[in-house]
């Protein structure tokens, strides 16, 4: 019998690997997609079934994990063997804007989402997208028994999700289990996180379409991974027999100005030729280093890191290159709805 999966945050990053990797098992993937004033599903554009298709294997659904009983609608409606709560204001930096909506949205959002797993009487096993934010201030190298320390508003709502999902599995039975992943990326990356505003940057900078980078801290120290291989640490937690929290992590750490020099060299630029510093991408409290000790998903998950750091630069910057040249020769053309 093939399963049928619930993805909240679908249209972001993580949801398009996961979707396709999902769809390449044999499951029928439901995604929750938000209302907005223009498309938002261009990173699962080319695996989209509209509702004409015969037998769809995807299938999208507007909702929004504000709304507490669309949520309950949604998984009467959808059944599923497995959801996957990745739907989040994701963005530490805008989360200092924007603290409520982020611990609205972040935070009981995911709260929303068990209760209405529990409410709606679904036996889904549930996966939270736990942050290396809540790590914050601690030490590295952070681990699954590191205590948390959030510096942000987005990592204090990941906290609240942590708990909540711990506290549903210990109260009532529920297999629910939080990943803690740290930074991963690529180039499906959001534009404005620091890595792939990078490589964009160095695209434009190569094609003569921009000369100046601005960033904020080049001293925060990060543990880069490649997103599609996260997902699959994501499923796998699923297909455990007792329900757990990993870290997934590379254990490879560098700043942001070792990225930087790495992704501008990848196109034979020199970055201090173009970077500038802005005090408008600091954070009012900053995380300085993460990295994290994944041998609890090594050991358990049999999960392994491969891409690490200086690659991903590199396939990040290919890959913009190439998108910015499709742009520019028209080749690259928007699916319509
Ligand atoms: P993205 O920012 O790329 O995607 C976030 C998704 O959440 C988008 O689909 C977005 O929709 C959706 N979303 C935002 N607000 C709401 C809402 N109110 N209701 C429903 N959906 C909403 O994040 P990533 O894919 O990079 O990350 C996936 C998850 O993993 C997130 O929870 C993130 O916080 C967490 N995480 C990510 C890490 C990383 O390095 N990438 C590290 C650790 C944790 P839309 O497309 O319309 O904006
Ligand atoms: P985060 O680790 O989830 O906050 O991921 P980001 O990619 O947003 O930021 C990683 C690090 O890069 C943080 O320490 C930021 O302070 C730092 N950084 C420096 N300049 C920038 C910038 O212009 N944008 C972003 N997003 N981060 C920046």
């Amino acid at each position: 019998m093939s399963k049928t999966a619930l993805i909240t945050g679908v249209t972001g990053q993580d949801g398009s690997y996961l979707a396709e990797l999902l769809l390449g098992k044999g499951y029928t993937v439901h995604g929750l997609v938000r209302r907005s004033s223009s498309f938002n599903t261009e990173r699962i554009d080319h695996i989209y079934q509209g509702p004409q298709t015969f037998e769809r294997r995807l299938i999208l659904h507007h909702a929004d994990l504000s709304d507490g009983v669309a949520l309950v609608n949604l998984l009467r409606e959808v059944n599923p063997d497995e959801v996957y709560n990745l739907g989040a204001q994701s963005h530490v930096r805008v989360s200092f804007d924007a603290p409520l909506y982020t611990g609205d949205v972040t935070g009981l959002g995911a709260l929303r989402l068990l209760e209405a797993i529990r409410a709606s009487g679904v036996p889904a096993r549930v996966y939270q997208a736990s942050s290396s934010e809540m790590f914050g201030a601690a030490p590295p190298p952070q681990h699954e028994g590191t205590p948390f320390h959030p510096r942000s508003p987005y990592g204090c709502a990941k906290v609240f999700s942590y708990w909540s999902t711990v506290n549903y599995r210990e109260a009532y039975g529920m297999f629910a289990v939080n990943g803690i992943l740290f930074n991963h990326e690529s180039p499906r990356r959001g534009e404005t996180f620091v890595t792939r505003k990078i490589t964009r940057a160095v695209a434009r900078i190569r094609a003569g379409l921009q000369d100046k980078l601005y960033l904020g801290n080049l001293d925060a120290v990060r543990d880069w991974g490649y997103a599609p291989e996260y997902v699959e640490a994501m499923w796998r937690m699923l297909q455990r027999e007792v329900p757990d929290d990993y870290v997934v992590a590379t254990g490879d750490a560098a700043r942001v100005r070792d990225f930087l020099a790495e992704a501008f060299a990848a196109a034979d630029l020199e970055w201090t030729d173009h970077v500038r510093f802005d005090p408008k991408y600091e954070r009012p409290s900053e995380v300085d280093a993460l990295i994290g000790d994944a041998g609890k998903a090594r050991e358990t998950l049999g999960w392994e890191p491969r891409v690490r750091w200086r690659e991903l630069a590199h396939l990040m910057v290919a890959a913009d290159i190439t998108a910015l040249e499709d742009e520019l020769s028209g080749a690259r053309v928007r699916v319509d709805r």
